[in-house]
């Protein structure tokens, strides 16, 4: 199986966890997101442990929550010694619902409202990653005005091309996220950050993209970073104190991906940042990755009933299943390849390739073209496999089709996180 919590039971049923996600479907219902907590946590537990051993004990991960985020998730990943990021007002409210500690935020985002930053003020969030200089002069106002200093992060663009998708490439110099080195903008904001009130700016950030196999494009951000930092120290006498080199490694979504491991990366990238720090003459600087996808997506399964197939002769197979893009609309923003199979025929071939559709009134509703899986019936349980990133957390209710629900399992059980959204939701916010 595509992932080490997956199996077939006697029954020739998927299982998740150890458990027959046939009988998760019957008790909790379809579609929903199936989300194994326990291999969250492993996750957690593998980029710990290894950016300690790696980089020192003042590393950490900081879990990118926008990959998946409700209140129960922030728990886990303060059970777990993480911080997190958060990238919005309502992420920064969750968190908070969470009871996560404040200090081990970073509060991300391209454009921050007032309101977001007053809110992340109030709160007291560790760091804010500032991308641009109308934030900067906005955050430094509002901070001094309240008598705070608060730690900032500057988000430098390092002009990485990562390979990945354009949609989810954020690295290069023209970019809506933060601000470049090369064109001279990037040194300038660092002047102005340590020159202005109500701000203590310790440190860099960078971001080069995500689903990103190679450590290759972190080993050239690194490189850019640090001769950065080196310039800057040079020029401005800056002590860079930390250096966030954000998330992005990648997850692995069919048995074509390659099977990543990712303490060997986290070891691999920290022998050479060692080594670069020495080379540009600078202290190495506290290391802080932010890994999303590559914590929580294999950890997901998504569960639909099976509503029709359809043969088209000399064109295609369509299987429908009762969801679609709504709960996960990532095929039709970047074409992302999945892995699916019938839960409950899955000893069974692969016999056939189809295009797996929702039920929305778009072409582009698709979960999948050509997919090799099992030949399907009505009511049939159609499992998509590592939907555990992006998917429940970028949901919507098009076609007034209410959000799925988000069950936990755990040491071979199963609980409602979030539960399932219902009609009454739907209208609970209209007026009139
Ligand atoms: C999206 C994002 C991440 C997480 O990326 P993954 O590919 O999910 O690991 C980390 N940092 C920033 C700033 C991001 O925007």
């Amino acid at each position: 199986m595509l992932h080490s919590n997956l199996s077939v039971n006697e029954l020739g049923h998927l299982t998740i966890g150890g458990l027959d996600a046939v009988d998760l479907a019957r008790q909790f219902g379809t579609p929903a997101y199936i989300i194994d907590e326990d291999m969250v946590r492993e996750n957690c537990r593998v980029y710990r442990r290894a950016m300690t051993a790696h980089f020192g004990s003042d590393a950490y991960p900081l879990y990118a929550s926008k990959a998946l985020c409700f209140t129960a998730i922030y728990r886990i990943a303060a059970e777990e010694g993480l911080g997190i990021d958060c990238v919005s007002g309502g992420e920064l409210y969750t968190a908070k619902a969470a009871g996560f500690p404040a200090e081990r935020i970073c509060f991300h985002g391209n454009n921050k409202t007032d309101r977001d930053l007053a809110d992340a003020l109030e709160m007291g969030v560790g760091r804010i990653v500032v991308d641009n200089r109308d934030e900067l002069h906005a955050l430094s106002a509002m901070a001094a005005a309240q008598g705070k200093v608060q730690q900032i992060l500057l988000r430098i663009t390092p002009g990485i091309d990562p390979h990945t998708h354009r949609a989810i490439s954020t690295g290069s110099v023209d970019s809506k996220f933060g601000t470049a080195i090369e064109t001279g903008q990037a040194k300038a904001i660092v002047a102005e950050a340590m020159a202005l009130p109500g701000i203590d700016p310790v440190g860099l950030h960078c971001h080069i993209g995500s689903q990103i196999f190679e450590i290759d494009p972190f080993v050239d951000a690194a490189r850019i970073m640090t001769a950065f930092i080196a310039e800057l120290k040079r020029d401005l006498g800056f002590a860079c104190q930390v250096l966030n080199l954000g998330g992005g490694l990648a997850v692995r979504y069919t048995e074509h991906d390659p099977v990543i491991d990712y303490a060997d990366a986290i070891g691999r990238m920290a022998a050479v940042i060692r080594g670069l720090c020495t080379e540009n003459g600078i202290d190495m600087p506290t290391i802080l990755l932010e890994p999303g996808r590559s914590l929580v997506a294999a950890a997901g399964t998504t569960l639909y009933t099976v509503g029709s197939f359809k043969e088209i002769p000399g064109f295609r197979r369509y299987i429908s299943v009762d969801g679609g893009m709504p709960d996960n609309p990532r095929y039709a923003l970047y074409n992302s390849r999945y892995t699916a199979l019938i839960a409950n025929r899955a000893a069974e071939e692969k016999s056939i390739t189809a295009t797996i559709a929702g039920r929305c009134c778009e072409s582009g509703d698709l979960i999948g073209e050509d997919m090799p899986i099992q030949p399907a019936q009505r009511g049939d349980i159609l499992a998509v496999l590592t939907t555990g990133a992006y998917n429940y957390s970028m949901a919507s209710n098009y076609n007034r089709i209410p959000r799925p629900p988000v069950i936990l399992i755990s040491g071979g059980e199963a609980r409602v996180a979030v539960r399932r959204e219902t009609y009454a939701d739907l209208v609970a916010r209209d007026i009139g």
